[in-house]
């Protein structure tokens, strides 16, 4: 008889896992059913923003492959508008809630994959169920924001109460459509992601685009008119708001797999080993935004939900249950947006994450150009780099600049991955032209001044 594999959850993790199980078993081998609540399977839900502000045009531009291409052309049965409710490990079986149909399906498993993601934070002021006010996270929660930009009375203003990195985009999308934007954030800062001080650099572009940005302003309310948000409530008056985004963060999806006695870690996901294994759970493994990683610079576990790290998790998950052999050696936290032309780059550690990890460091903050200085274009951009001190290895890095400069991280990335030192990157034989960068990187630039800032400390 054929081992039976569920999957909890269609998109990234959960289907990369079904479909690199499936290039090594076939079906005799390996049944796969994978529940997903939503109307969609892998989806890109970084792409929601561009489809919101119309550079996407399709909505179905952002599916990689749909429940047919996963029947006829994997052999993966995907049961759509499904609801897993309940896991029970002892009879090995998962209990489903049927949205489209009603009743409950109850499916029994061999090996479970938990891929169930995570959904953005609601706080309690936004949880009374007011139309107009959206959390993005799924396809499903992006055409119903269009739907209402759509519908009528069409909405004028937006609010978007959170900076992080969703939260720019999506308020950027909205200016995109014509919308007057106004970006609430309880911190001094958007883009908490990168230094105070990179922050102000992403502060400083927001308000050239014309979107209104409130920092150090918590939002205590709504105010409705006939059930639709009519305002944003702040202790310095109401924000008024036709449409409000939630941009708060996210929370991995752990509810089913805590009744169920899965052991969640300290950054309150799922724990996995690195062959995406559930410690001391047989059969069961874990991938995707539910579960944290290992950060490899502190050391520590970590939840970084990040689409890169879900396909790269659920792959591994999928080779280890197909037979093979697969590890997620861990992040180092790297993550890159754009705000308008501006793009924002980040790697490893910060100061307050060094300082917690209990690192000693210096930091630089290095003034560059993107390109040679008398090339057309050249536009300023700003490397800060984190070295520890007295080793010089570097611990963290930020970039924020106009074209070219967010992809530059990829190359501070792979420094720190390998653990080099400022010094050794000094060295590092980077492409140069005229219309790509100056004759010193501004990587390099970073590096010799790290190397400069280390010489003054003395040690
Ligand atoms: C607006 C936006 C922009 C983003 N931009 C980027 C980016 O630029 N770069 C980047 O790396 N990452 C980005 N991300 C993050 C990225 O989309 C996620 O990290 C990625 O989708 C995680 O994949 P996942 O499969 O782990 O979880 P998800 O994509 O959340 O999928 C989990 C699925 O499980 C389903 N599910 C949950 N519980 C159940 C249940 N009980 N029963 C059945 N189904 C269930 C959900 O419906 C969902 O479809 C962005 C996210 C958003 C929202």
């Amino acid at each position: 008889m054929a081992e039976r594999m569920i999957v909890i959850g269609g998109d990234a993790a959960g289907m990369a896992a079904a479909s690199q199980a499936r290039r090594r078993r076939d079906r005799a081998d390996l049944e796969i059913t994978a529940f997903e609540r939503g109307h969609f399977t892998s989806y890109s839900s970084c792409g929601i923003p561009y489809w919101v502000s119309g550079q996407v045009t399709e909505r179905d531009q952002l599916i990689a492959r749909d429940p047919a291409t996963f029947r006829d052309t994997f052999d993966i049965e995907v049961k759509l508008r499904h609801e897993v409710t309940a896991i029970d490990l002892d009879r090995r079986e998962v209990v489903a809630r049927d949205l489209a149909g009603g009743g409950e399906v109850r499916a029994g498993f061999d090996t479970l994959v938990y891929a169930t993601g995570a959904s953005p934070v609601v706080p309690a002021w936004a949880g009374g169920g007011v139309a107009g006010v959206f959390g993005m996270q799924t396809l499903d929660d992006g055409t119903a924001l269009i739907d209402w930009l759509n519908g009528e009375p069409q909405p004028r203003r937006a609010v978007v109460v959170g900076g992080g990195y969703i939260g720019v985009e999506m308020a950027e999308a909205l200016l995109s459509r014509g919308l007057t934007v106004e970006l609430v954030e309880q911190a001094d800062q958007p883009m908490a992601t990168v230094d105070p001080d990179m922050g102000e650099l992403v502060a400083e572009a927001l308000r050239r685009t014309g979107i209104g940005i409130h920092t150090g302003l918590p939002v205590e309310g709504l105010a409705e008119r006939d059930g639709r948000v009519s305002a944003v409530v702040t202790a310095e008056g109401p924000i008024p708001a036709d449409v409000v985004v939630l941009g708060l963060g996210v929370r991995p999806n752990i509810a089913l797999a805590e009744a169920a006695g899965l052991p969640i870690g300290p950054s309150g996901a799922v724990r996995v080993d690195r062959r995406m294994r559930v410690p001391g759970v047989p059969g069961v493994w874990a991938a995707g935004d539910c579960v944290e990683s290992l950060h490899r610079v502190s050391g520590l576990p970590v939840h970084i939900p990040l689409g890169t790290h879900a396909n790269k998790q659920g792959r591994v998950a999928g080779i280890n249950i197909g037979g093979g052999y697969a590890t997620f050696p861990g992040v180092v936290g790297t993550a890159v947006t754009k705000v308008c032309d501006l793009e924002v780059g980040r790697t490893g550690l910060r100061e307050r994450d060094a300082t917690a990890a209990g690192f000693e460091f210096v930091t630089v903050l290095a003034e560059s150009t993107n390109r040679a200085g008398y090339f057309p274009g050249a536009r300023p951009m700003t490397v800060k780099l984190i070295a520890e001190r007295p080793s010089g290895r570097l611990l963290g890095a930020q970039i924020v600049g106009w074209s070219e400069a967010a992809k530059r991280i990829d190359a501070l990335a792979v420094a720190l991955w390998n653990g080099m030192t400022v010094d050794e990157m000094t060295a590092l034989d980077l492409g140069y032209a005229p219309p790509y960068a100056p004759v010193w990187d501004p990587v390099l630039i970073a590096a010799r001044e790290a190397v400069d800032a280390l010489a003054h400390t003395g040690r």
